[in-house]
This record gives C-alpha cells, structure tokens and sequence, in this order.
C-alpha cells in the first residue's frame, strides 16, 4: 500500500503521472465537446472521418435492429455472424492474401498472434520504436526478445548474425504509431530471405493511409507477398473497433487454433462489424480523402517547421512535436487545452526517454483555418515555454 502511494507521488514529481481523463459529449470529430466547451481535437486517429460517417453509422444501426447487441459468445462458439466472413473475406481481399482473422482490438491481435506463433526455442527481432502490445506479445511467447536500433538495418543485421537462432520472427510497426515514420519494409524483407525469417507488420497506422487503395505499408513498398503476416487494426482509419491478422490460410488456421486472446474473449458485436465492413469499402474507392489528409498534414508539418518546432518530416498524418521533457510537453499541452486546442502530450514510457512530444494527428475533415489559428496559438505558447525562440 505505502509502495504504491510512493510510485505514484514519484510519477507525479516527474512529470509522468497519467491523471484525469478528457472527458467528450460529442463524436471523434476535428471539434469536440469537452465539458461544454467547443475544442478543436487534435490528436485522434480518426484520420478519414470514418469514426463519425453516416455511411458507418446506417451500416451499424441496420446491424442493431436485424442482429441486436451482444454477439452472446466467442467466435469458436456461438458468436460467428455471418457478418465475420463477409469482413475476413473483405479484409483479405483489400490484403491481398489468402484469408484473415478478426480480434477483438489491435492489442489483443498482436498479442493473441505473437505468443501463439513463438516460443522459448524463439528469437524475436523487434523494433526499438514498436507498439506496447508488440512488446507485450513477446514477452507473453517467452521467446528471446532483441530489440534492434529504430529502423536501423545494420544493427538489425548485427544481431541477427549474434542472435539468430532455429526460428525467429522480424516484427516492426509499418507506420510508427508516435513518430509517424515508415519501417524499410523492402530491406527487412531482404534481410529475413538472407537469413530465413519470418516476417510480421503490424499496419494500425498505414492501412487507410498508405498503398494502393490504403490498403496499407506493405502495398505501399510493393512487398505484400513477402511479409508472411500483415496484422492491423479496425479502429483508426477504419473508424470502428477491432484488430485483423490477414497472410497465408495455414497462418490464419493456425491461429484460430491456437491465440488465446481470439479463443478466449466474446466476439466483436455485428454493429462494429459492419461498420468496419462499410468503411473498408469506401477507403478502397476514396482516393481523393486520403489525398487531401496528406496534402495537409504535408502543409502543416511545413509550417510547423518554419515557426520553429522541431517537427519529423514524416509521409503520414502523425506529426510528433518533440518537446523533449516530460513537464515541458504537459505543460503546452495544458496551455493548448485552456486555448481550447486537444493535442495529448505523449510520455515516456510510451515513447523514449528525453523524446516527449505532443502527438498531433490529422483527420482529413480538419480545416485549414483552424489548423492555421492551432498553429498561431502554438507559436505564442511555445515561445512562452521556451519549446521555440522567439
Ligand atoms: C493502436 C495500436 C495497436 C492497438 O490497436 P487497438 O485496436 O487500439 O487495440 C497496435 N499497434 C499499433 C502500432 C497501434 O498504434
């Protein structure tokens, strides 16, 4: 008791303590209320709209009044809809591979995937920069777990020559989810053919985004055929909830078999099924959207850059405003909020220590007037900061 008291007053003296929540009456949308006050929302992964489209919506309420609510039981029992095939039918198609399998959220799809494909007689390549539930699912495998240098394909190199052992998985987040940079998918390609590894991508943050029809990072680079499995998320660009695994059908067998995290939890109800069905279709065809998003995010970086923050000139609508220190970045983010401006500031141990950062990301339905008046706001506040000069 008296430990837990002293962790969390430490969290607090650093700066890293996770405290109240933002509360929204309103939907995921460039404005939101939050607490009876009109706030420009800035770092949702709402990127296309989708979370708050009327096509989504019709979709899921048609859902309701034919299926009702619940899915009453897990997908290996009574909780498969016919809705369930028609989106891993959709979702492997978009995919381009064989089949898929739908989670109930991205975090338990990396998990369910990992620690049922890897053991201890395992080695896993990770990326410094990878998502929670990556780490989460390696350490769940009890696998040997190397973690290599950021995007760093030499230090990859180098520790798979240390390392490498019977069998042994590359894992990397396609799109990094707090830096918004891209993996070198076609070099990690090269180097698992080299040395004969598994390949895994987990796509949360480029499917929708990236690639022929958005179809995500691997479509993007040309390697869909050689990443053996494309893991991603319904619940950013796709605008509803769950998480897919899409490769080969003995991947897919394998894993109904054997992802705890698929067996052993209620399936996703019909609503959000048919929602993400619904938004798979429009992204496929919705060229145009997902070019305006990164035509802006492009525009705001630029101009982000010129007032002087130090912004990653990244191909995707995450934008990470490296502040630095943890107080510092929780310190603009409160004086953005009191602006009436919502930009999360993001912490170690989300990301690296010393690298703490407001997350902005962009929704294709953001304007460029508002952006333009976020940005004057930034100016003055992160010259009062000392974040910029000025
Ligand atoms: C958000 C995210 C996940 C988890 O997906 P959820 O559906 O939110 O559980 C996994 N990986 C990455 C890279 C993510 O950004």
């Amino acid at each position: 008791m008296e430990n837990i008291l002293k962790t969390l007053s430490s969290l607090k003296e650093k700066g890293l303590y996770r405290g109240e929540f933002k509360y929204l009456s309103s939907e995921q949308a460039p404005r939101v209320d939050i607490e009876g006050k009109e706030i420009i929302l800035l770092g949702s992964n709402n990127y296309l709209g989708l979370c708050n489209d009327n096509r989504l919506k019709e979709a899921a309420i048609d859902a309701v009044n034919k299926y009702g609510l619940g899915s009453g039981g897990s997908r290996l029992t009574t909780g498969s809809y016919d809705l369930h095939k028609k989106l891993e039918n959709k979702i492997a198609e978009f995919k381009g591979t064989e089949a898929s399998l739908i989670f109930n959220t991205g975090y338990m799809a990396n998990i369910g995937i990992i620690s049922s494909l890897c053991n201890r007689k395992w080695v896993i390549f990770s990326d410094k920069n990878n998502h929670a539930s990556i780490i989460d699912g390696c350490l769940l495998s009890g696998a040997k777990f190397v973690r290599y240098k950021h995007c760093d394909m030499d230090d990859l190199e180098r520790k798979i020559q240390l390392y490498k052992g019977e069998d042994n998985l590359i894992v990397t987040d396609g799109v990094f989810s707090m830096d918004g940079d891209v993996a070198p998918l076609p070099d990690i390609v090269k180097l698992a053919k080299k040395y004969g590894m598994i390949t895994m991508v987990d796509d949360a943050h480029g499917v929708g985004i990236l690639g022929e029809n958005g179809s995500g990072t691997a479509s993007y680079f040309k390697v869909n055929d050689e990443i053996d499995i494309q893991m991603g998320t319904l619940s950013k660009a796709i605008g509803s909830v769950g998480g897919y695994v899409a490769g080969k059908q003995y991947f897919i067998d394998y894993f109904r078999n054997f992802a705890r995290s698929f067996i052993f939890s209620t399936a996703l109800p019909p609503s959000n099924i048919a929602a993400s069905l619904k938004a798979i279709e429009i992204i496929e065809k919705d060229e145009i959207t997902r070019t305006q998003l990164l035509e802006l995010a492009e525009w705001f970086k630029k101009k982000l850059s010129e007032s002087g923050f130090c912004v990653t000139n990244t191909k995707t609508p995450i934008i990470p405003v490296i502040v630095g220190d943890a107080k510092n970045a929780v310190k603009l983010s409160g004086s953005l909020l009191e602006e009436g401006i919502y930009v999360p500031a993001i912490r170690p141990p989300t990301v690296q220590k010393g690298t703490s950062r407001l997350r902005i990301s962009l929704m294709a339905t953001h304007t460029q007037e508002d952006l333009e008046n976020v940005l004057n706001i930034m100016k003055f506040h992160g010259k009062r900061l000392g974040i910029i000069e000025g």
